[in-house]
């Protein structure tokens, strides 16, 4: 067991948390208060490579692991959960969907744009009707020749209006529930669809989300991803990694919410000392540092069994469910700590709080996560082998322009 982490790790690490320090907290808060992306987010981060980090050079990507992966959701969340989700949908749950269950052809075509930045990715799994329960959800496709014809609608959509493909999930046999859902990459130039943003969100206000709606939208068969019936796999594999990205940025909110509390615990000064000298507040850092340390070692273990190639559906989601979790506690405390202040959005913990309460939302709520792990503990649930797992991490087949990856 090696707890270090390696000099390319440390060295995307740094990149992103200069990046952050420098071009995102300074400004962010503005953007957060207009309820607006900024514009120069997506296009910075696709700069810096940071949208194909660790898909494989051939495919346009960086060729980093997926250990680095999440120490890069870490250091995006420590400054706003916003440009996590942007690696939550575009990386976790499109990209590296492509990257599994994709074919040469569809690699070629759309993820290697998306790894180098051109295109963004996203993910429609949820609808109006359908979140926890994915197998009721409505949208359809019917074949015709060799087209498949989409209808239906997908709600609560990140990157809904900025995404140039959107991995989406309907139904081909409606009488089959999960079994029936095929998984189609869908693109934003297609007759039929169109998007738009949702408004007055309690969080992630400087992101984007939004709805898609498909009407008689001409998708071909070359863009089904996986076979037909495929799809509820297809969706509950983009989760192991969706949900790892989100376990990893719950822990960069964590040590926000730690590294501002610690500041503030030292400058502040009530009866004559500092806060930080107050016992039950040193009870708020202990635990803001107990929450740290644990939800960072379960995103660490995730990441490493996703290197070795090992099913990872249990362990991810005990690190999306803990995280999450702490890190509405610890945003709870960072408030607390801040008094007054920390009810103001002088201060960035009023965010840091609204912004958590999202995570434990989406990506399978924290209730569904207790029913995972309970059941993965009575025996009632295990983990079956896909007919195309997420590749190992291969330091030389990542730096390979020549090699095939996965099918
Ligand atoms: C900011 C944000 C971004 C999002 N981005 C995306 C995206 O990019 N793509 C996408 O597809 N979706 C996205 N979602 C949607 C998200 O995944 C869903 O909201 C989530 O799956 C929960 O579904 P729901 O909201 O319909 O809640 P429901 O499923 O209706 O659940 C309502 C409540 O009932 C509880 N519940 C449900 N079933 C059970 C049960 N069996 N036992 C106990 N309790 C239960 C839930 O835990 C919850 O508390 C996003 C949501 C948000 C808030």
């Amino acid at each position: 067991m090696d707890f270090a982490l390696n000099e390319e790790q440390l060295q995307a690490q740094k990149m992103v948390r200069d990046y952050v320090a420098k071009e995102v907290i300074p400004t962010i808060g503005e953007w957060d208060r207009k309820q607006e992306m900024n514009p120069a987010v997506l296009p910075r981060m696709a700069e810096l490579g940071i949208l194909g980090i660790c898909i494989p050079v051939r495919y346009g990507g960086q060729g980093f692991d997926y250990i680095t992966l999440g120490l890069v959701c870490e250091e995006l969340e420590r400054g706003d959960t916003t440009l996590r989700v942007i690696m939550s949908v575009h990386m976790g749950l499109n990209s590296l969907s492509l990257l599994q269950w994709g074919t040469e052809e569809q690699k070629q075509r759309f993820l290697v744009p998306q790894a180098r930045g051109e295109q963004y990715g996203a993910f429609g799994l949820t609808e109006p009707g359908a979140g926890s329960d994915v197998a009721a959800l409505a949208s359809t496709a019917r074949r015709v020749g060799d087209k498949y014809i989409l209808n239906g609608e997908k709600m609560w959509i990140s990157l809904a209006t900025k995404a140039h493909n959107f991995l989406v999930v309907a139904k081909t046999d409606p009488d089959k529930g999960a079994r029936g859902m095929t998984a189609f990459i869908v693109t934003r130039d297609m007759p039929g669809v169109t998007t738009g943003d949702l408004h007055g969100k309690l969080g992630v206000r400087a992101g984007s989300t939004g709805w898609i709606a498909m009407q008689d939208v001409e998708v071909p068969v070359e863009n089904r991803l996986g076979e037909e019936g495929e799809g509820f796999k297809i969706a509950m594999s983009a989760l192991d990694n969706g949900r790892y990205t989100v376990a990893a940025g719950a822990t960069g909110l964590i040590r926000a919410c730690l590294e501002d509390s610690l500041k503030y615990a030292h400058d502040r000064k009530t009866f004559g000392k500092p806060i930080a000298e107050h016992q039950l507040i040193k009870q708020k850092i202990a635990y803001m540092q107990q929450w740290y340390d644990a939800a960072r070692l379960l995103y660490l273990r995730a990441g490493w069994l996703k290197n070795q190639g090992q099913r990872n559906t249990r362990e991810t989601s005990m690190a999306k469910w803990y995280a999450t979790d702490a890190s509405v506690k610890a945003a709870l405390e960072a408030v607390q700590i801040h008094g007054a202040y920390g009810f103001s959005d002088e201060y960035p913990v009023e965010r840091y709080l609204r912004n958590s309460k999202g995570a434990v939302i989406y990506e399978g709520t924290s209730e569904i996560h207790q029913l995972m792990q309970a059941d993965y503990a009575l025996g009632y649930r295990e983990d079956r082998p896909l007919r195309c797992e997420l590749p190992a991490y291969d330091p030389e087949l990542w730096q390979s322009e020549a090699e095939a990856i996965g099918n």
